[in-house]
């Protein structure tokens, strides 16, 4: 059996699908990294650095983060050594600019060696984008985007489908749980507009634009999605264990 290399996965999908919950276990499935945008912006606002100030505003009104900047942002972010074996996109590209971007990106720049043993090797075989829509019906996303608390590390649960054991404490690490501030009721209509404007375009461009794509229904149990995501990676990389 051969090592099953993942390359760069993109998870696409409404907000709520349940996006970060399986990029978490593909990361843990498959040993590479979860590269979530929100959660990067969302670092950078809790940091105060000059992108977070600016992206601040935008996303607590559920408004999208002007393209170069997020463009820049994922730029940095896949020159870490961690992504050779490929990363998980979750919640990148949203619009239709950032995908010709990161195409653009891929082709050219993303993985040169930067270590000289390595480039001595000669040029490594670049894998091509693939991308997974999880498809989730719009009335399970209001539940799932209202009932979600997080953990202070991460982890994610819902007060109406997957509680923790004890109210409001994280099962894992023991501390309060909290909610997203745009995980509120109003913002999640303006988020779904964002989505419908500029994000389901996205999902066309993957869908008609090469063989690199694959649909998955994300309203089953967690394991199930995730054992449909993995079959249909292994698919699309023309693996077979
Ligand atoms: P998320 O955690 O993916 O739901 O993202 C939270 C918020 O961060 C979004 O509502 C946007 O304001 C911003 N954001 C995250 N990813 C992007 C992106 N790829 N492009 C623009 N804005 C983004």
């Amino acid at each position: 059996m051969t090592e099953f290399v993942p390359g760069p996965v993109l998870l696409l999908g409404a907000p709520g699908v349940g996006k970060g919950t399986q990029a978490k276990r593909m990361m843990a499935q498959f040993g590479i990294p979860q590269i979530s945008t929100g959660d990067l912006l969302r670092e950078h606002r809790k940091n105060h650095t000059k992108l977070g100030m600016l992206a601040d505003e935008l996303m607590t009104q559920g408004k999208l983060v002007p393209d170069e900047l997020v463009n820049d942002m994922v730029a940095d972010r896949l020159l870490e050594p961690d992504t050779k074996r490929g990363y998980i996109l979750d919640g990148f590209p949203r619009t239709l600019n950032q995908a010709e971007w990161l195409d653009e990106y891929i082709t050219h720049e993303h993985g040169e060696a930067t270590d000289p043993a390595e480039a001595a090797q000669g040029p490594q075989p670049k894998l091509p984008v693939v991308a997974i829509h999880l498809v989730v019906d719009e009335r399970v996303l209001l539940e799932r985007i209202t009932g979600r608390r997080i953990s202070l590390t991460g982890n994610i649960y819902n007060i109406y489908t997957n509680p923790p054991k004890v109210d409001g404490v994280c099962d894992i690490d023991g501390s309060s749980l909290t909610q997203r501030a745009d995980d509120r009721e109003e913002v999640f209509y303006e988020r779904m507009k964002a989505f419908d404007a500029l994000t389901a375009p996205v999902i066309e461009y993957y869908r008609t634009h090469g063989n690199r794509f694959g649909e998955v229904d994300g309203d089953r149990a967690l394991e199930e999605v995730s054992e449909a995501i993995r079959s249909t990676l292994f698919r699309m990389r023309h693996y077979e264990g």
